[in-house]
C-alpha cells in the first residue's frame, strides 16, 4: 500500500487483513514460524505443518529450516550409523558441517566449531565478551538433568529457541549475562532451566544442612511473577525443586511460611520482596543465580534501588538480566552488578515482533469506543481472544463495561488496583477461555504469555515506543501470527516519528493522517514488502 493515501480507517483495516502489502518474506527459519496445511497443501514431512519448501538434498516438503537439519539429521543417523570416529553432515545452515560424535546423546549433531560464526549469524544471534560458550542445539546437549529433558518435551518444548541456544550454555557455565530478544522468544526457559539445572544438582548432593534459597528471580508484576513461577513449577516437576512466589497482594505470612519449609527459588517484585526481607530472617547464603526480567521496566518503575538492596544482601551471585528492549542505564545496571558480562541479543528486540501484523488507525477520541465497538461487532475483523490496552485504572473498568453492554461479549478488566485475588481470577478465567476479551492497563504489557491472544487492541497509545513494542508483543507467541489494531490520533504526537519508524520497518500500512503530520516530518516514508513464493531454502 502507498503512503499517504486517502484510505479511511474502516477501508485501512480491511486492506491490512488481505495482507498484500508483503513481499520477499525471508525463508521460515524455525518450526514455530509455519503455519498449519490447509487440506490440499503439501505438508512437512517432520512437523506435519504446511510444507512450504522442498528440500534439496531429499525433494521432501519441509516447512522451515528447522525441520530440514532435523530430516538431515535422522537420515545421516540412518545411513551412517555413528562410531568412535567423528563424521561430518551437512546441514542447511549455509555451506558449515555438523559433526556426529560418539557422545552421550547418540545421533545428536554437535557444531564443528569454525561454523559456529555462521550459525549465530542465521539465527540472528549477537555475543559480546570473552569466551563466550558455543550454541547448542539441543536440549540434551548441554547434560540437563534427564527429567528435566523430559519435562520439556512433555511440555512441546522439541528444540531450544535461539535465545535458549545461546543462553543456557552461557548460563551454565555460571557466566553474568545481559540477555535481549524479541518477545515471545522463549526467555523465561532460557534462564528456568539452568536455573533447575542447577538446583537439583545442589540438592541431590545435599539431604541434610541448610536450604536457603539457592536462586532468586525479580520480575516488574505481580502476574508476570506468577506465570514465570507457573513456568518453573511445570519444567521442575519431579525434581528436587521448589518454588515460593513473593508478590503484594498475597498474605504475607503464607510466604514467609513457604519460605521457611525450604524453597529452592524465590519469584517475586521487589518491594514486597524487600518488604519479607526485612521482617523476617531469610538466610540467603547460598543464592547463587540473580535474575533480573524485563530489567528495563524494573528500572522505569524506580525497582532500581530495591534490585541493588536485594543483590547487596547476596554473595556475589551470577548475574542474569533480562529484556526484549535495553538502554544505557540497564548496561550501566549491569556494569554494576556483575563483571566480565556476556551480552547476547537475538532478532530485533527494539522493534515489534515481526509475527505481528500492525494495523494503526487514525481515530479522534471521541470516536475510540465507537471505533473498539465495531471492531469487535465485525466477524471479520474481530479475533478473541483479545486484549485491549488503555493508559488508565478507571478506564479499562469504564471501557471493559461498554464493550460487555454494547456487544454482548464477556471482558475482564486487570490493573494495579484490583486486589491481588482478583487480578488472578481474571487472568485465569481469560487464559482458560471463560471471557474473551481483557482490558488491561499496562500490567499485563509486559513478558506475560498470554497463550493464544491474536488479537491487540492499543486503545490508548502507551507513553513510550518501548512500551509499544511490549503491548504489541503480546498479539504473538513463539513467531506464531497475530494482530495489533493501533488507535492513534494527534494526542500522541510525541510518539509520531518513532511509531511511523517501527511501522516502515515492518512494512505496516501509515495512515495518511499520520504520514502527513507535521510532527512526522524528517522520516522518509518507504514502500513496503512482497509476498514470497514457494522455493527451495
Ligand atoms: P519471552 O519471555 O521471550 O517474551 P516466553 O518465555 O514467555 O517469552 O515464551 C513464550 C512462549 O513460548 C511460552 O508459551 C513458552 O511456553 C513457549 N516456549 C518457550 N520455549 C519454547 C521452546 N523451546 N519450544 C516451544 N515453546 C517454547
Ligand atoms: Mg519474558
Amino acid at each position: 500500500m502507498e503512503q499517504g493515501d486517502n484510505q479511511s480507517a474502516e477501508n485501512l483495516l480491511v486492506s491490512s487483513d488481505n495482507g498484500n502489502e508483503l513481499e520477499d518474506l525471508p525463508v521460515k527459519e524455525r518450526c514455530f514460524e509455519q503455519r498449519e496445511a490447509l487440506p490440499e497443501e503439501p505438508r512437512c514431512v517432520v512437523c506435519g505443518r504446511y510444507g512450504e519448501y522442498i528440500c534439496d538434498q531429499t525433494d521432501d516438503d519441509i516447512c522451515s529450516v528447522e525441520c530440514k537439519t532435523i530430516l538431515l539429521a535422522r537420515l545421516a543417523a540412518k545411513t551412517k550409523p555413528a562410531t568412535k570416529e567423528a563424521k561430518c553432515v551437512n546441514l542447511p545452515f549455509g555451506d558449515e558441517s555438523f559433526c556426529i560424535t560418539d557422545n552421550n546423546f547418540p545421533n545428536i549433531p554437535t557444531l564443528v566449531a569454525s561454523r559456529i560464526t555462521a550459525l549465530r549469524s542465521k539465527l540472528d544471534i549477537c555475543v559480546k565478551g570473552e569466551a563466550v560458550p558455543d550454541p547448542i542445539m539441543f536440549f540434551s546437549s548441554c547434560g540437563l538433568p534427564e527429567k528435566l529433558v523430559c519435562n520439556l518435551e512433555t511440555a512441546g518444548y522439541c528444540m531450544p529457541t535461539p535465545v535458549q541456544m545461546q543462553v543456557i550454555p552461557a548460563s551454565m557455565s555460571n557466566r553474568s549475562l545481559l540477555v535481549s530478544a524479541d518477545t515471545g522468544s522463549g526467555k523465561t526457559a532460557s534462564f528456568l532451566i539452568p536455573i533447575i539445572a542447577h538446583c537439583s544438582r545442589v540438592r541431590s548432593h545435599q539431604c541434610t544442612g541448610k536450604l536457603g534459597p539457592l536462586a532468586i528471580v525479580l520480575a516488574p508484576t505481580r502476574e508476570l511473577c506468577l506465570q514465570v513461577e507457573e513456568q518453573a513449577k511445570v519444567l521442575g516437576k519431579g525434581l528436587p525443586f521448589k518454588t515460593a512466589l513473593v508478590v503484594g497482594g498475597d498474605p504475607l505470612a503464607q510466604q514467609i511460611y513457604r519460605i521457611e519449609n525450604g524453597v529452592e527459588l524465590i519469584v517475586g517484585t521487589p518491594g514486597r520482596l524487600i518488604d519479607l526481607l526485612m521482617k523476617h530472617n531469610v538466610d540467603l547464603d547460598n543464592v547463587c543465580i540473580f535474575v533480573l526480567d524485563e530489567v528495563d521496566c524494573l528500572l522505569e518503575r524506580g525497582f532500581r534501588d530495591q534490585a541493588m538492596q536485594i543483590f547487596q544482601a547476596l554473595s556475589q551471585p551470577q548475574v542474569m538480566m533480562f529484556s526484549a528492549t535495553l538502554h544505557s542505564e540497564v548496561e550501566k545496571m549491569s556494569n554494576s552488578l556483575a563483571k566480565n558480562v556476556i551480552r547476547i541479543s537475538c532478532g530485533n528486540p527494539s522493534r515489534p515482533n515481526k509475527s505481528v501484523k500492525q494495523v494503526v488507525i487514525w481515530v479522534e477520541s471521541k470516536q475510540k469506543k465507537q471505533k473498539i465497538f465495531e471492531i469487535m461487532k465485525s466477524k471479520q475483523h474481530f479475533k478473541s481472544p483479545a486484549v485491549v490496552f488503555v493508559s488508565s485504572r478507571v478506564g479499562a473498568d469504564l471501557l471493559s463495561e461498554a464493550i460487555t453492554v454494547a456487544t454482548g461479549l464477556e471482558v475482564v478488566s486487570i490493573h494495579g488496583e484490583k486486589r491481588m485475588n482478583e487480578r488472578r481470577e481474571s487472568l485465569t478465567r481469560f487464559l482458560t477461555g471463560e471471557v474473551s476479551v481483557v482490558v488491561s492497563t499496562g500490567v499485563l504489557g509486559r513478558g506475560m504469555d498470554l497463550l493464544k491472544v491474536r488479537q491487540v487492541i492499543l486503545f490508548d497509545m502507551p507513553n513510550s515506543i518501548d512500551e509499544y513494542v511490549h503491548q504489541v508483543g503480546r498479539a504473538s507467541r513463539m513467531g506464531e501470527e497475530g494482530m495489533a489494531i493501533v488507535f492513534v490520533n494527534e494526542e500522541d504526537r510525541r510518539l509520531f516519528k518513532e511509531l511511523v519508524q517501527v511501522l516502515k520497518t515492518a512494512g505496516a500500512p501509515i495512515p495518511r493522517e499520520l504520514a502527513n503530520s507535521k510532527y512526522t516530518t524528517g522520516v522518509s516514508l518507504g514502500s513496503g514488502r512482497k509476498r514470497k513464493s514457494r522455493s527451495r531454502p
